[in-house]
């Protein structure tokens, strides 16, 4: 059987709770087959004036899975993970081009840093390897690994959601981009949505030819594009929601938020999440339904998450100040609307968390998936589930239709959604939670890997190896 060699921009131990959705997914996947991990290790390597090898890759065993990292020095991180990574390319695909800061230095570091890790990558590559490469970060990695002369099979998954072509249109380097993805012999995306709007990039800009099969042609090439929407390991999932902290939490939620109805945010502190416009729709909801005044409680768990990059900030003081005022104006000696927690929560608490709400938001503006919405059904229970009020723009939604689907953007849409999931009758919950709990299992994590894995063995010896964009 072939090894199977992940790479992401971030290596996490898998022997250890990862927060962030592509860790938790990837290490899933991994701990099935074994197998080599690669990427950045987290850490900025020290500048010598020998260093122009940019170090050596660290090798780990944990357990059966393998762990390559390099560091990264302090230019091609500010370059090609604050600049490009996550201040070009995450609001683009994210719709935001009111955020991005399209530089030339940070898409040369972007390239540079590709090229590294390519070069790094290749010594360690057996010739039956099957590669599976990870997010935006990463791109253009097979079209460098091909040019180094590698002819393995490689994958990738893009995490985030594709927009459409002209909001794509807007990255200057977008055609150098694109095109790299034909060095890929499978592309696999979270959406249907996904899938058309790249199909409709490739078929405007490059003259693309949609085949009868669903793969594309373009460059000289075929494509196989498909729709992956990742989901979580249900089973893992709901033995934490069983086991001694998860119920610990939940027990104490409960007893604490008694005479309460509690609704539950959980999220990086991110501008794609919609918080400042769920709290708005909080709002809302206690000036058009008073009778939640004094008795509704949002916590909004928002985990911290790339300080480094300047549009974070602004979110940060905007959520201080929402939550400040919100409680300013509608809190009691004895309650506040909003508890605002700007950190992570231990994953084995969250279970219970979920548990003892009443209602979950997940309201992003834009998501590739949205994992927290399938953890919160994965962790009600059954016979007295919670709601899920869930963005319409949410990758999740494409599935998960029995959930309360709302518009963000739409405060009294959304406080009237949050209203109706606070009153809905238990036979009802039942019934949608029942619904949902079915496809979270159907399209779970397992699904979304293996499938993944069995399309890229099929997807076709490549014509030709040596390609680069
Ligand atoms: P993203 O990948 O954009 O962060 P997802 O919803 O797909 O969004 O995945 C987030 C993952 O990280 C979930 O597994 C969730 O449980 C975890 N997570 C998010 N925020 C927190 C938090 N504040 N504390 C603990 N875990 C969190």
């Amino acid at each position: 059987m072939s090894r199977l060699v992940i790479v992401s921009n971030r290596v996490a131990d898998p022997g250890k709770a990862a927060a962030g959705g592509l860790a938790v997914a990837v290490k899933e996947s991994l701990q099935q087959t074994g197998g080599l991990w690669f990427g950045w290790s987290g850490k900025i390597r020290e500048e010598t004036p020998d260093s122009a090898d940019h170090g050596d890759v660290k090798l780990e065993a944990v357990g059966n899975v393998q762990l390559a990292t390099i560091d990264l020095s302090q230019q091609d991180y500010d370059a090609y993970y604050l600049g490009y990574a996550n201040g070009v390319l995450w609001p683009v695909f994210h719709y935001r081009l009111d955020l991005a800061n399209f530089d030339v230095q940070f898409a040369a570091g972007y390239r540079r840093v590709n090229r590294l890790f390519a070069h790094k990558l290749l010594p360690l590559l057996r010739p039956d390897d099957v590669i599976w490469i990870h997010d935006y970060h990463l791109i253009p990695l097979a079209a460098e690994l091909r040019a180094m002369g590698c002819g393995n099979r490689i994958g990738f998954f893009l995490h985030v959601p594709v927009p459409p072509p002209l909001i794509m249109a807007a990255i200057p380097e977008h055609e150098w981009l694109m095109r790299s993805l034909f060095a890929y012999d499978l592309v696999g995306f979270q959406s249907e949505a996904d899938v058309t709007h790249f199909a409709r990039y490739v078929e405007s800009e490059a003259g693309a030819e949609c085949l009868s099969d669903g793969s594309l042609r373009a460059f000289n090439r075929t494509l196989r594009v498909g729709a992956y929407p990742i989901g979580i390991d249900v089973d893992e999932f709901t033995k934490l929601a069983n086991a001694r902290d998860g119920v610990d939490m939940f027990l104490r939620m409960r007893e604490e938020y008694s005479r309460r109805r509690l609704l539950l945010g959980v999220d990086r502190l991110d501008y794609s999440k919609g918080l400042p416009q769920r709290v708005h729709a909080f709002r809302e909801l206690l000036a058009t339904y008073p009778e939640n005044r004094g008795s509704a409680t949002l916590i909004q768990i928002a985990s911290p998450s790339r300080e480094d990059v300047g549009a974070y900030d602004d979110l940060r003081r905007q959520m201080d100040s929402l939550c400040g005022e919100i409680n300013g104006d509608y809190g009691e000696l004895d309650w506040m609307p909003v508890r605002y927690i700007h950190r992570n929560v231990a994953r084995k608490r969250l279970p219970g968390l979920y548990r003892a709400s009443r209602v979950a938001l997940v309201t992003p503006l834009r998501d590739g998936m949205n994992l927290v919405a399938k953890e919160f059904i994965a962790a009600q229970d059954p016979a007295d589930p919670g709601m899920l009020v869930l963005s319409r723009f949410a990758g999740a939604a494409e599935h998960l239709k029995e959930a309360l689907l709302v518009n963000p953007y739409d405060t009294q849409g959304t406080a009237h959604a949050i209203q109706r999931a606070l009153t809905m009758s238990l036979d009802e919950r039942v019934n949608r939670h029942a619904a949902l709990m079915s496809r979270i299992r159907q399209f779970d994590v397992h699904w979304w890997s293996s499938g993944f894995l069995a399309a890229l063995e099929h997807a076709g010896l490549r014509e030709d190896a040596g390609c680069a964009a």
